[in-house]
Formats: C-alpha cells, structure tokens, sequence
C-alpha cells in the first residue's frame, strides 16, 4: 500500500487516483477481509483516524476509520461500500486534516447526524447513527474520498492544492 499524496504527485495522476467514484464490493470475500485488515493496519502505522482504499492505491469502495485513537483507544470500524440512507438538516464546523493533503488543516461544513449503511468484516449489513461530531465529520470524509471528493471541495476557504511539478 502505496498513500497517494500531493506532494509526490503531479496533478493529473494524484486525481486519476483519488477523483473518481469507487467500485462497490459485491460480496466480502476471505481476500477482501484481508485487504480490509492491511487498510486499517495502514491506517494505524500512519496514525490517522480514517483511511480511504483509493488513498493508498485500490479502486474499491472501502474505508477504514476509528475515531477513539485520539484517546489512545481502538474502536475501528470497517465499512465496505458504505452510504449515507439518512442525514440530518444542522450542519457543524470541524477542523480536518488529510493524509493525501500533508500539511493542511481546514474547517469543513459536514453534516451533524448521518445514518450510515455498510457491510462490515464478516460481510454483514450495519448501520451506524452518530451526531457525535467527530464520528461524523470522519465518516464523511472517508465516504467523500470513496466518491472522489476532497475536503478542499467541501471548505468554504479556497484552497489551492500544490501538486508536485518535478515528475
Ligand atoms: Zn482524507
């Protein structure tokens, strides 16, 4: 697993890899739950609380995320082609970092209350509800990458991304 980042790459091939929507699993599969195990194994050595499979290189939609390692704790959850089936009308303000986007710290607008539909690691149908902030804000980030957006779309800040110009 390979992160794929601004600063190592150009333009055009940081969004070929990260500015598309992803393929949907069809079925969890014993190879796909290792996949889904290495992702959050990533996520964990990059010390980060979500990590996007497009972000390191796989055209699936899958994210890793555990919001509770800020407190040193681990909670993770795995989600397969998660989707957001209900959201709340209040909107929040939370201070985001992103690992494709070293450096940058932004507040994004997200949604307070999201409903969250996924298969988890054992293949299963979940839902998580959440207006716990951090909990959301990091689910939409993750879902956003999965459809090819980044929090510089979301900011209400303009943001101009600089890419590496020496490839
Ligand atoms: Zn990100």
């Amino acid at each position: 697993m390979h992160l794929i980042n601004n600063k190592e790459y150009s333009k055009e091939d940081f969004e070929k890899r990260l500015r598309f929507e992803t393929e949907p699993v069809k079925r969890v599969t014993p190879v796909l739950q290792q996949v889904a195990v290495d992702l959050l194994e990533e996520m964990y050595n990059l010390n980060a609380i979500g990590l996007a499979a497009n972000q390191v290189g796989l055209r699936m939609r899958l994210c890793s995320i555990d919001p509770a390692f800020m407190q040193n704790k681990k909670m993770p959850v795995i989600m397969f082609n998660p989707e957001v089936v209900e959201c709340g009308e209040e909107f929040f303000t939370s201070p985001e970092g992103c690992l494709s986007l070293p450096g940058l710290g932004l507040k994004v607008p997200r949604i307070r209350n999201v409903k969250v539909k996924f298969l988890g690691l054992d293949g299963k149908e979940y839902t998580i509800e959440d207006d716990n902030s951090l909990l959301s804000a990091v689910i939409q980030h993750e879902i956003d990458h999965l459809d090819g957006f980044l929090m510089t779309d979301r900011s209400l800040e303009k943001i101009e991304i600089n890419y590496n110009t020496e490839v």
